[in-house]
């Protein structure tokens, strides 16, 4: 007896299909239908083939009523986790003033360190657990999140306790990554120090940690972190058996790329200024490419070349990089962006937010809908992948199921 069948999907995407690119890789199955079983995917074809087959009585239907059928989203790379918000520095952006000038008067990045630190890891669970939940109204049923407004010991660790506290508070996938070099906190002149101290200090204790996180990250650009000290980082946390990511190149080439590839990053993220070098040797080593356009829209920075980034042969995810500099919690956003913004087609922006995304956390069971694989899927209003980045600024999501159990409906 399966515990749910899900009919007439008016196209089903599986996602299932490899590559990143034209419809066959997307798998569509048109007039979809699938079951679950003990919340993974058991059975997935047409609604007409459904029809042919004998079974139990199943505990539950689901009409799709001609809808949309997707994997649920994937955000290979969010900020979520921060106590406090920034949204008057939007005013004084608007009027000119560039990020470095607002930072020099203690804002920015320094100020969410500042409001992370006054609060307790049950204040930000709270906060950042509001965030989630918009997200999961979007779609969204895996979502990675770093640490890294701590940037000492006692409040990185108390930032990973409020991912902890948050993975137990939502209905779905929280991956956990330590972002042991995010920037240089006041209390250090020297960022090269603090590297010292990342690494002596923060990363053993992290390591040990109870709720430890399954990936180190660290953030490679000139006058931020260096190439050689991102090198150290990421070794000493290979050693301590971390997957590790790469923040790489998003304002200017600091090679961080083949770092990436030299180090063995699961993903390089931003690397909206990579050299063609950098980039062939990340295709050679498989490190996926995670780009994050909203980023590029709210810095006003330039567009990542994901036209070649994809014929060199990388995988493309994309992430919102929701944080308090670029607040995005929809995906489907995202999506509009990359086509907008990267020229991606709507099929490699989808992909981007389903299988590859998934590539880039390292999770083979979620971001495609495949036998065996985790049921998490969304039933929208909207009647064609096509469509996802195409309407943009309305809700058409209309069910959320993740495992095989409903964690959001909207008539819609
Ligand atoms: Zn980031």
């Amino acid at each position: 007896m399966p515990e749910l069948v899900l009919v007439n999907a008016g196209e089903l995407v599986t996602c299932a299909g490899g590559g990143d690119g034209d419809q066959e890789a997307l798998g569509v199955i048109e007039d979809g239908a699938l079951m679950v079983d003990g919340g993974r995917i058991s059975w997935i074809g047409t609604s007409k083939e459904l029809g042919r087959k004998t079974f139990g009585k199943p505990r539950r239907t689901m009409d799709a009523r001609g809808g949309l059928v997707t994997p649920g989203f994937v955000d290979p790379h969010t900020h979520l986790v921060f106590a406090g918000s920034r949204e008057d520095e939007l005013d004084r952006k608007t009027r000119g003033e560039s990020y470095v000038s607002i930072l020099s008067s203690g804002g920015g990045i320094q100020r969410t360190v500042r409001d992370t630190r006054k609060a307790t890891a049950r204040e930000i669970c709270a906060q950042s657990l509001a965030r989630v939940e918009q997200m999961v109204a979007n779609g969204v049923t895996t979502v990675e999140t770093k640490t890294g407004y701590g940037q000492r010991a006692r409040d990185e660790l108390k930032m990973i306790q409020a991912i902890e506290l948050l993975r137990k508070a939502t209905k779905i996938d929280v991956v956990s990554t330590f972002l042991g070099l995010h920037a240089k906190p006041p209390e250090f002149d020297d960022s090269g120090e603090y590297v010292d101290y990342a690494i002596r200090e923060m990363l053993p204790l992290v390591a040990r940690s109870q709720a430890r996180p399954a990936f180190s990250d660290c953030f490679c650009e000139e006058g931020i972190f260096s190439r050689g000290d991102c090198a150290r980082y990421l070794r000493a946390s290979r050693e301590l058996g971390f997957s590790l990511k790469i923040h790489a190149d998003e304002f200017a080439d600091s090679r961080g790329a083949s770092l990436a590839a030299e180090s063995g990053c699961v993903s390089a993220d931003h690397i909206g200024h990579s050299g063609p070098a950098g980039i062939e040797s990340m295709a050679e080593k498989g490190v996926v490419a995670v780009l994050l356009p909203g980023t590029s829209l709210y810095s006003s920075i330039s567009y990542a070349d994901a036209k070649g980034i994809i014929r060199a042969g990388c995988s493309v995810a994309l992430g919102t990089d929701l944080s308090p500099n670029s607040w995005i919690e929809s995906p489907q956003f995202v999506m509009g962006l990359a086509c907008a913004g990267l020229k991606m087609t709507p099929a490699q922006a989808l992909l981007g937010f389903t299988a590859n995304a998934a590539k880039a956390i390292s999770r083979a069971d979620v971001g495609s809908l495949r036998l065996g694989n985790s049921a998490d899927f969304v039933v929208h209003s909207l009647t064609g992948y096509r469509q996802l980045p195409y309407r943009l600024g309305g809700s058409y999501v209309r069910k959320v199921i993740k495992e095989g159990r409903e964690v959001y409906s909207r008539e819609v």
